[in-house]
């Protein structure tokens, strides 16, 4: 696989000199990988050049393409996007001449700049073609524009990392059950699958009676398992099937699966636990984000999430300061997608409200030699969105049997204010539920949760308005009469 060594290794060295990566290299590269797999059943050795995968660097080499990296996109956003060159006009800051310790003078790009005017972010130099939108369940939805040569880049990094992380070979078939409205995400996932050589089929978010049906079918295809492989969707979508899985009592052999992808909600530690259960497939949750594609993080054995540096700069950074974040402290994702990975919507310092805590000590795992945070916490939306984090309230109510899948859950403040325990709103399947609230109630203070109390509901309009969930976008179809 001589041709296949060769572009990886110009793929290397593209990283370190920060020469600008042609698409149509990154294409080749996928399908050289597709290729090697063919023909040996596995990656080649040298698959450890690959995006993500890249063996420890010499932290000067880091630090000195870091800042190669900052300069050039900054740069890039202040000559050719309005709100930067505005910005840069103010700061009296001379891109060009940026070094890592000017990075702080740059103002945080909060998510509002973004949603208000995505033009703005657009470079002048670009050819937009395509307005992904994501969900929007924490409000209005965020337009993010993407050239062809983005998407062709974040559909080889999709490809390679479907090949390598997921495992995925041509005998498998991936069911992609997530809102049909998010292009983006459906467009990567079917062509990473379908270049991989995988069967693809797009179910959106049906009524799980009938996701469960179809995940169950025989597929009865030439080269292809029995049945569908391998799930992608999003943690409230997957509560609600693991619900209706336990509830009809379909037991894992009724299944196919091998593989759950989980993506952009919290998957808490009790719904992944049941998820493998159900369904008899180990379930993983990276992390991406349409506005910062195509960097990301992957996590690891030890339970962090490792960002990976070559595609962007990560910060974590208090919420309200702007203030680095002290390691074992909480504090948001703030994200700078590097060119020339990026040239079309560019974004510096962009707050994306994602919470995650800083390991206290540095970490001692396989992917140490990447940065790390915890796994995302939740969103942030105001102190009492740190005081108890999504994931806490996930990992203590969603371990119950009575509390329906996907848990309806609100934080109101509790009788010592805004800085004090916070008060949780929990819908349960019938009350009055003595014995499950005893039990929430000794397991939140062993798990030393800031919370004051819990009010446990039956009637969900009685309740304090709960989150939007990405399972809450259903899709109907003519299959659902007569089903819930
Ligand atoms: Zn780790």
């Amino acid at each position: 696989m001589f041709a296949t060594a060769l572009s990886q290794l110009r793929y290397a060295a593209a990283i370190l000199t920060n020469r600008r990566i042609r698409p149509k290299d990154l294409e080749r590269l996928a399908r050289d990988l597709v290729a090697t797999i063919a023909e040996f059943g596995e990656p080649g050795e040298d698959s450890a050049l690959l995006p993500g995968r890249s063996a420890p660097v010499d932290p000067t080499v880091r630090r000195e393409v870091a800042r190669r990296s900052l300069r050039a996109t900054a740069t890039t956003a202040a000559r050719h996007t309005a709100h930067y060159r505005r910005q840069f006009d103010q700061l009296d800051l001379d891109p060009t001449q940026l070094e890592p310790e000017d990075w702080p003078r740059i103002p945080v790009t909060p998510k509002q700049a973004l949603r208000a005017l995505p033009a703005a972010f657009v470079s002048d130099t670009a050819t937009p073609a395509l307005m992904a939108l994501t969900t929007g369940t924490s409000g209005t939805p965020t337009a993010v524009w993407f050239s062809r040569a983005e998407l062709e880049c974040a559909i080889a990094f999709s490809t390679i990392s479907a090949v390598l992380g997921l495992g995925l070979r041509p005998r498998h078939t991936v069911a992609y059950a997530g809102c049909s409205r998010a292009t983006l995400p459906l467009v990567n996932a079917e062509e990473s699958a379908t270049r991989a050589g995988a069967g693809f089929v797009q179910f959106g978010t049906l009524t799980p009676a009938v996701a469960l049906d179809r995940l169950a079918a025989p597929l009865g295809l030439p080269g292809k398992d029995p049945q569908i492989t391998h799930l992608t969707t999003s943690a409230s979508y997957l509560a609600a099937l693991v619900q209706e899985a336990e509830h009809h009592h379909w037991q894992p052999g009724d299944f196919g699966l091998t593989s759950i992808s989980v993506g952009g909600e919290v998957l808490s530690a009790p719904l992944r636990r049941r998820a493998e259960a159900a369904f008899g497939a180990a379930a993983t949750s990276a992390y991406l984000m349409t506005e910062i594609l195509p960097a990301g993080a992957t996590p690891c054995a030890h339970g962090h999430l490792h960002h990976t540096p070559e595609f962007g700069h990560l910060e974590v950074l208090d919420p309200l300061t702007w203030q680095p974040t002290a390691p074992g402290a909480t504090g948001t994702i703030v994200h700078t997608p590097y060119v020339p990975y990026r040239d079309c919507t560019l974004l510096l310092r962009y707050a994306t409200g994602d919470l995650v805590r800083l390991p206290a000590e540095p970490p001692t795992c396989e992917l140490a030699h990447l940065p790390a945070t915890s796994e995302i916490l939740g969103r942030w939306n105001g102190p009492l969105s740190a005081t108890v984090t999504t994931r806490e309230i996930l990992d203590l109510v969603e371990a119950e049997p009575h509390v329906p899948l996907p848990a309806r859950h609100a934080l109101t403040e509790g009788p010592d204010g805004p800085e004090g325990p916070a008060r949780l709103h929990l819908l349960v399947d019938r009350l009055p539920a003595t014995a499950l609230r005893a039990r929430l109630e000794e397991r939140a203070h062993t798990a030393g949760l800031r919370l004051a109390d819990i009010a446990l509901y039956e009637d969900r309009a009685a309740m304090p308005p709960t989150t939007p969930l990405r399972a809450d976008l259903r899709e109907h179809t003519f299959e659902t009469s007569g089903r819930r």
